[in-house]
């Protein structure tokens, strides 16, 4: 078969950057197999020593920190200071599995009586795959390898094609701070790459990415009885009560919906304002917009960089003629910017409705559509309007009406007063087509593993 060329991209310039070749079925076959003979003797080695090799990664990110940040700039596209934010966010989120991983995956007695004692110990799956995704590199992944190695799995790391760069970066520093090369195993591809890894007989697969792909990996391994987590994209609302400072809601919202350059699983895509302070609210929100710097991802003041696929203008420009087309207005924004490279300019529209695309598809760009409601229970039913749940949120001074509120919502994660947010310390789960399973949290360490049971009488 011949050799597939994957060409690394800079989607600010649509320049290419390096060219490499994707692993074909037999390297990937060769991959697995090297990670199979090696994971026995990494589970058997004692956890404390799995956890240094850690906290070795931890201090190498920190001190490649620039490096890291450039590289994933110039190949995801993600401004410069948000790259840097995303390795400190890979630190704090290192410094939980540090913390928690041994307690959290001791073996637990459960119950003693006379001479029975009854025990779960967390075994490791064995070797397992991650394919992810390339918004946030570092973030989507670490959530994975990280608590995938410390209880004792191999994994085999297929990055995302638009952030090869980034997942070879992990790969070395992990294979520096001691994890084995045969235990950690970057594999590199696209999407004929992934398919191939979810051919082996692994052990879990661990996918983050959109509900099309993950649909296609729930099937690949529908009837083979492994464990499939798949965090999945999301359609996010926040509903705005009329009891809020408008000008600061509508500050942190844009933050939450063009951050990233609206490119995160969690960013604000549908926006619900109380009819009594709409007005106001989206003057407030479109005078934030256009103060966004938009330009070269390099640039220290830079806040909106490029698409990272260029694929998506498409997607953007779709959404944007169908709205249109029933009615909704453009206040700011509305096309793709005709430089080199994918770039859209920020985008509010406003006379909205969910017979429209752009509140109902996931969009991933810098774009935001703002719908007026009459009350909290109209706010509540659009919100659950969708196939969609990852997070949710509402901005109101008054504590009880929120909580009244995100009681109602489905979602994996609710948000009062805050957006596009996420814990090391909560676990990161979705429903309906957002995903199942979950990362983060205590929860997320034990999920690398299965529990055996032990039942043990002493005589
Ligand atoms: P994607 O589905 O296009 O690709 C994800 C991964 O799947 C890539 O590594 C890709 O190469 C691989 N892949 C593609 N086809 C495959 C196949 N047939 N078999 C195996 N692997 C295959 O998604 P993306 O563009 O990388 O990421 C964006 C999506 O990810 C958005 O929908 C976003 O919301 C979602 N996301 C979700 C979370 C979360 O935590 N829920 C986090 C980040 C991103």
């Amino acid at each position: 078969m011949p050799a597939t060329p994957l060409p690394i991209v800079n989607p600010a310039t649509g320049t290419v950057i390096l060219r490499l070749v994707a692993d074909g079925p037999r390297e990937v076959a060769q991959r697995y197999a090297a990670a199979r003979a090696a994971q026995p003797a990494w589970a058997a080695t004692p956890i404390r020593k799995r956890i240094a090799t850690i906290e070795r990664f931890r201090a190498q990110v920190i001190a490649r920190a620039e490096t890291l940040a450039e590289t994933l700039t110039q190949e995801v596209g993600k401004p410069i200071r948000q790259s840097r934010n995303e390795l400190k966010g890979l630190v704090a989120r290192l410094d939980f599995f540090i913390a928690e991983s041994a307690r959290t995956l001791r073996e637990e007695k459960v119950h003693s009586e006379a001479s029975l004692d009854e025990r779960i110990t967390h075994e490791p799956l064995g070797v397992i795959a991650n394919i992810s995704a390339w918004n946030y590199p570092y973030f989507v992944g670490s959530n994975v390898f990280v608590p995938a190695l410390v209880a004792g799995n191999a994994v085999l790391y297929k990055p995302s094609e638009f952030a090869t760069l980034t997942g070879r970066h992990i790969a070395d520093l992990l294979h520096a701070s001691g994890v084995p090369e045969d235990v950690f195993v970057p594999v590199i591809g696209g999407g004929a790459t992934g398919a191939a890894l979810l051919a082996q007989p692994i052990d879990g697969v661990f996918f983050t990415g959109s509900y099309a792909t993950g649909a296609k990996i729930a099937a690949a391994a529908g009837r083979r009885m492994i464990k499939v987590q798949l965090e999945l994209g999301g359609k996010d609302p926040v509903y705005v009560c009329d009891d809020v400072d408008v000008r600061a809601a509508a500050s942190a919202l844009a933050d939450g919906a063009f951050y990233n350059t609206g490119q995160s699983c969690c960013s604000v895509e549908r926006i619900y304002v109380h009819e009594s302070i709409h007005d106001a609210f989206v003057d407030a929100f479109v005078a934030e917009v256009k103060s966004f710097r938009v330009g070269d991802p390099l640039d220290e003041a830079t806040y909106i960089g490029p698409l990272t696929r260029r694929a998506q203008l498409d997607v953007l420009r779709a959404q944007v003629a169908d709205a249109k087309r029933k009615g909704a207005k453009v206040l700011t924004g509305g096309t793709a910017i005709k430089r080199k490279g994918n770039w859209f300019a920020p985008t509010v529209l406003t006379d909205v409705d969910h017979s429209m695309s752009v509140m109902r598809d996931e969009s991933f760009g810098p774009i935001i559509g703002i719908q007026s409601v009459a009350d909290d229970a109209a706010a509540v039913e659009q919100m659950n309007d969708t196939e969609y749940g990852l997070t949710a949120g509402v901005y109101t001074t008054d504590a009880g009406r929120a909580k009244r509120i995100l009681s109602q919502l489905s979602a994996g994660s609710v948000y009062w007063n805050c957006c596009d947010r996420v814990s090391p310390r909560l676990p990161w789960s979705g429903v309906k087509h957002s995903g199942m399973g979950l990362t983060l949290g205590t929860m997320g360490i034990q999920t690398f593993t299965r529990p055996k049971a032990w039942h043990l009488r002493a005589a």
